[in-house]
């Protein structure tokens, strides 16, 4: 699916002359293909894990967010895909648009797709993703090594349920080398700018126009 038809749910529900959020561009051809990890002080505070797909970030909401521990498993449930300029989004969505409050991109970087089939051979990762289990190497500012991604509920064939009500785990992957412990939300900074959520929040909250 082309970036723009994949980011329809994305556009349906925002009003762009009042998010300063991005509307969407289409991918440079050779680059790696990247993630990010943003701190979102909604109605619920969670981290939204992304990743560059083709034209467009998929999405996860993940409520503890990324552990380095191979024996967490973090819960992360799919949101609508992003267009890749949302990588850079860090400022306040207006209180009473979607997803309202304050974000921070807490890490971001170039990933390496690792996912292959039950013989050892490497597998597309956007079908990966379709499949329900994709692995993939981070190489970010914060976190570093392998993860997996794994749907546990929802996504069959036939059960006719969407998106919204399926249910991934996030979980560090790759032996014993541990990563990062998960930050405290509301004390970690943003690695583009090092700045926390309440110094974003006073900032950028005020007027709105920032
Ligand atoms: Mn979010």
């Amino acid at each position: 699916m082309a970036g723009q038809e994949r980011l329809r749910d994305y556009h349906r529900k925002r009003d762009f002359g009042r998010t300063g959020e991005p509307r969407g561009r289409a991918a440079e051809a050779g680059e790696e293909p990247r993630f990010v990890v943003q701190i979102h002080d909604a109605s619920t505070l969670h981290f939204d894990f992304r990743l560059q797909v083709g034209d467009v970030l998929r999405s996860w909401s993940v409520p503890k967010g990324p552990s380095g521990d191979p024996h967490d498993k973090r819960l992360a449930v799919p949101t609508e895909d992003h267009p890749l300029e949302y990588e850079e989004f860090e400022g306040v969505i207006p209180k009473d648009e979607y997803g309202g409050g304050t974000v921070i991109v807490w890490d971001h970087g170039v990933y390496e797709p690792l996912s292959h089939d039950r013989k050892g051979r490497p597998v597309d990762f956007e079908e990966s993703l379709e499949h329900g289990h994709a692995r993939f190497r981070l190489k970010g500012s914060k976190l570093h090594g392998e993860y997996a991604l794994t749907r546990f509920r929802g996504g069959g064939k036939d059960d006719g349920q969407d998106a919204a009500e399926e249910a991934w785990l996030l979980v560090k992957a790759g032996g014993k080398s541990r990563g990062p412990a998960t930050p405290d939300p509301r004390r970690a900074r943003s690695v583009s700018s090092g700045r926390t959520l309440a110094q974003v929040a006073s900032h950028d909250g005020d007027d709105g126009e920032g």
